[in-house]
Formats: C-alpha cells, structure tokens, sequence
C-alpha cells in the first residue's frame, strides 16, 4: 500500500522539476516531487566544480514562463556561473513556494504501471512509496556521472573528485599535484581555474575536442534593458529557432564551399569574435551534412588552436581530426587552451601512452607514473538514458523499460513510451534535448505534457500511451535525421559510444527545435493521433 496518492508524481527538482511542480499546481492537479539531492537545482546543484557555467547565454538559459520573474532576474554575466544558476533556481523555489510538494534526498527506485488501478507506484530509498495516475521524469540527460573503470582507482591515496558530485564546500588545490581524467566540457571549463590554484597538473586526454571561445563578460546592461522591454517576442524567437537560441549570428544561406576564401575568413572571425557555441553549431547550409564543408570550418578552430598554444607539439595534440565539427556539443572555454602555455600544466595523451592502473601516489601510463595528491575525474555521464535506465521502471505486463530499451530506447516524439501508460518524460531520449537550449526544450515538454493531462482531465480519460507503429515512425525520422547528417563519422556520448557497453543508437532528434515544436504542436491540435486513449 503506497504511502502518499496524488495526481502526479515528479521525479528530478532541476529546471525540469519546478516547471512541471508549478505548471500541474496551476490546473489544479496534485503533484509530489522526489528528489535525491537534499535541495533543487539538478545539474546546478551536483556540478558545483571550479568554472562551472552555462554554455549558452545567461538571459537565454532561462525560464521564460514568468513574466515577472524574467524582468526582475538580473544575470550579473554573460554565461553564468554555477553558484549563480544554482541562486535563479532557488529563488524559483522559493518565489513559487515549490519546496513545500518535494521530497528531498530521497531517491526513486522503482516505478511499477498497475494495470487494475491504472496507477504507477514509486519506492524509494527512504522505504516511502507514492502512487499516482501519472508518472513524469525530470531525470536530466546528464545525472548519471560515468565513473571509468580504471584499474587501481580505489588503491590511489589521495582525494578523487568527480566533477559531477563535487563536494559543497570547495576544494583548494593550492601546492597540491592534480590529475584530471578527460577533455570534454567539464574538464575545459575546470583546468584554467585548477591550473591557476595548483602546483601541477596533468591533464589525461582521449580525444580532443572543439572549443571555441565563450567571450564571456559583464552583463551589458544596456542590451538587457532593451531586451527586457520586449523579451516575449526574444522568446518566441527562440522557439521559432533551431538550437532554441535567438541572439546569434544566423545561418550563412551558402554552402561553405562556394564562399570564397576571405569572405569565408571573415564571416568566421566574425564568429569566433562573437563567441559562443550556437554560432558553429549550424554555421552554413551543409555545414553539418557535408564533410568537405564541415572540414573548412574545423580547419578555421583548428588554426586558432595553433594560434593559441605555443608548443607545437601540444597544440597538435588538442587538435580534433578523426571526427567532424559541430556532431557533438561544442565546448565553450574561458582560457582552456592557454593553460597548456603555463610551465605547470602536462598533456598526456591516451592514445599514445593509455592509462595502465592507477597506484596510491598517481596516474601510471605505459610510459611512467605521473605522480598525483588529488584526482580529479571529468569523464562525463552516461546520457540521455542512464538516469531512466537506473530506475527499475515497469510498464504494462511487468515489462522493464530497461530491457525493452537494452539496444536503444524506442520513443514518440521523445516524450512516451509504448507500453508504458501515462509515463511521460521531459528532454526524453529522440527529443531535441541536448542539442538545443536545454530550458527552452524543457519548457516545451512541460507545456505539451500539461496540455495533454488537461485533454484527459476534460475527455474523462484515464490513459494515454503511445501507438507502436508511431513510435516505429519517430524512430525512422530520428535515424533520417542522423543518416543525413555528420553525426555518423563520430564516437560521440549522443551515441553512448563514451559508456563501455552501451548500444550504439543515436538518441538526440536533429531536426531544429522549431520543426520539433511544429510536429508537437500538431499533434496536440489534432487530438492526438499517434496516441491510444481511453
Ligand atoms: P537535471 O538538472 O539533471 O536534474 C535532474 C534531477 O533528477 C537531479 O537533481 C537528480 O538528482 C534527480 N534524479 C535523478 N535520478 C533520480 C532518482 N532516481 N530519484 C530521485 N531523483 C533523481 N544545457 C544547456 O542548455 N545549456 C548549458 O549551458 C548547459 N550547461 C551544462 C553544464 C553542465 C556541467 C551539465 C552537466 C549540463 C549542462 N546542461 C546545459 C544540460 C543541463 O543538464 C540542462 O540544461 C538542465 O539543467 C537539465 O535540467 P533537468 O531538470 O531536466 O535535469
């Protein structure tokens, strides 16, 4: 007998959660959130590592359903800090008293469809369980910290940190030796801040990636003040745009190869000037679909890179080749590839050297032991499914979503899964999810989830779930999407290609933010076609 009954269940309190918490309130359903953490935040509140920021920009990752809140909100940079982010989502806590309907450090285990009460049962550590028409996860596509599995890691005789569990408190490097696992965002935004606070480090890298600068600065006030007078139309830009993100430079109307050579230079250091990632992620027409164009443009960064290391043979190695610009999320750096100029800093590289086992005093390679006092573990998450797949979810029958998924998962629209009744999942996998602005994907789903339970609520339905052949279709049009693009050149973390074992299934839907909003839209306005209900 579960504990507590509402009409919904949430699970995750990041952006994802005090959305669907305030926005369910508001239609007058009864909603439970369940968080692990012991406050908000999700992302914010885990990732708390030196020069943790977003990478899209402070006044555009962020909500936008409040009108009041986006006016008074004053972001204090360009791309936030974490500390800061974490303050927004707080205050959101507080401004919409959502504390009250979450319960905190408590982690789902189990979420089982019971086909007689048409009901989903939640356990969870704290031994309560909840029960609840509708289920909806605010998991994150990246809470699952991937820990690697090295040999010796438990023997080292220092302090590990993951970047993704990062202690409250702080970590001062100062006089210490520091060995940082991984290159990807985590690691770039990270290294400049530990590099200036330690006596060494030594960074251990894989696989280079492209990095483009953030030229991040103060707030300009005045641009703000303009944008707030009119922030609804910016954010209807940003719906109406592709990566969810309006103040950007637009896609040149060209193929990269018809510009000629100093035109293309220019437009390029027009970007690079302008900073951020949104501008080369679809910088052209066929910039993401055609390899020779593709490799005009990751020939542009890779001469900023040889511009901005000194050593030529380090700046070889922090040069991406083997896999295509723009088919992962770009990384955005605030003087990552300076470091590499400062006489304390060392690249290791994997490739040539791997990694044998870790020993109590540091990191040995095939080559030596790189002594270490502290480890530092930026090696990423198991995305877009890890979290969902670490729950024991059960659909219709008993059947586990974890084995149903075990070579991929199969979605509608990113948002449901057949089999699974009323199960909704916010940036679910084959959304737009983190290849966009993530909060203005969130805010999408949370607003078409919300519409869909009022339908049920006005129709007197108790059920929704997706029809088979839809789903088989969606995932046709995501693979449509990824086959037509350069995403397949790439050993890419959207492939869960970073995660040993994992299928390799492509699972972010490509095809715009704006396209994605359309199907969606069409579909709520339709009556749902695509969808069984009853
Ligand atoms: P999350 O913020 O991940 O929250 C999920 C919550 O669910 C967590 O609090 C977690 O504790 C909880 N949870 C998970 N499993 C369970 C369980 N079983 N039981 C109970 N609780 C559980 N996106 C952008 O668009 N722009 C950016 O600049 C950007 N920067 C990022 C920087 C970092 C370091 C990281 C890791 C991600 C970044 N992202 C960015 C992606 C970011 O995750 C999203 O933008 C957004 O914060 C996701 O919000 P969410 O609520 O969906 O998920």
């Amino acid at each position: 007998m579960a504990d507590r009954e509402f009409d919904a269940i949430i699970i995750g309190a990041g952006f994802s959660g005090l959305y669907m918490l305030h926005k369910l309130r508001g239609l007058g359903f009864s909603a439970q959130v369940i968080e692990a953490a012991d406050d908000v935040g999700g992302t914010w509140y885990w990732n708390r590592y030196p020069g943790a920021r977003c990478d899209i920009e402070s006044f555009e990752y962020s909500y936008s359903f409040d009108e009041d809140l986006q006016q008074e909100w004053e972001w204090s940079e360009r791309y936030a800090a974490q500390p800061e982010i974490l303050r927004y989502l707080q205050h959101v806590a507080e401004r919409f008293d959502l504390r009250r309907d979450i319960e905190f450090e408590t982690r789902v285990l189990a979420a089982h469809w019971d086909e007689g009460s048409a009901r989903w049962t939640v356990t969870t550590d704290t031994g309560k369980s909840y029960t609840a028409p509708y289920c909806i996860t605010g998991l994150g596509c990246l809470s699952s910290f991937n820990r690697p599995d090295i040999p010796g890691l438990d023997s080292f005789a220092g302090e590990v940190y993951s970047t993704g569990q990062w202690p409250h408190q702080g970590v001062d490097f100062t006089g210490k030796k520091v060995a940082v696992i991984g290159t990807g965002s985590s690691a770039i935004q990270s290294t400049p801040v530990i590099a200036a606070e330690a006596d060494r480090l030594t960074i251990f890298q894989r696989t280079p990636n492209y990095v483009v600068p953030a030229q991040n600065h103060p707030t300009d006030r005045e641009f703000v003040g303009q944008l707030k007078q009119s922030y609804g139309e910016f954010r209807e830009a940003q719906r109406r745009s592709l990566l969810g993100a309006a103040r950007v430079l637009p896609q040149t109307p060209k193929t990269v190869l018809s510009i000629p050579e100093d035109e293309f230079q220019a437009e390029m250091e027009q970007r690079w000037a302008m900073g951020g990632l949104v501008g080369f992620m679809a910088s052209h027409l066929d910039s993401g679909t055609d390899r020779d164009a593709n490799e005009r443009i990751a020939e542009f960064v890779r001469g900023k890179i040889r511009e901005k290391v000194a050593d030529p043979d380090t700046a070889e190695l922090l040069t991406p080749r083997s896999y295509p610009i723009a088919t992962k999320r770009l990384c955005v750096d605030i003087g990552y590839y300076e470091t590499f100029n400062r006489d304390n800093v060392e690249l290791v590289d994997l490739n040539a050297t791997p990694i044998d086992t870790i020993e109590p005093q540091g990191v040995r390679t095939s080559d030596k032991l790189y002594e270490a006092d502290a480890l530092v573990l930026a090696t990423g998450f198991d995305a877009m499914t890890g979290s969902l797949n670490r729950i024991d979810i059960r659909g219709r029958g008993g059947e586990k979503l974890r084995e149903k998924w075990a070579e991929g998962p199969h979605t509608h629209l990113g948002l449901m899964s057949a089999g699974f009744p009323n199960l909704f999942m916010i940036t679910g996998p084959q959304s737009p999810s983190v290849g966009s602005n993530m909060v203005v994907s969130i805010e999408q789903h949370v607003d078409w989830i919300a519409d869909l339970l009022v339908h049920l609520r006005e129709r007197g339905a108790g059920q929704v779930e997706p029809l088979p052949e839809s789903q088989k279709e969606w995932g046709e049009h995501v693979d449509v999407l990824f086959n037509m693009s350069l995403h397949p050149q790439a050993n890419t973390w959207y492939l869960g290609a970073n995660v040993p074992g994992k299928p390799r299934v492509f699972t972010v839907y490509i095809g715009g933010v704006h396209a994605y909003r359309n199907v969606c839209d069409e579909v709520a306005e339709s009556g749902y076609p695509g969808f069984a209900i009853d």
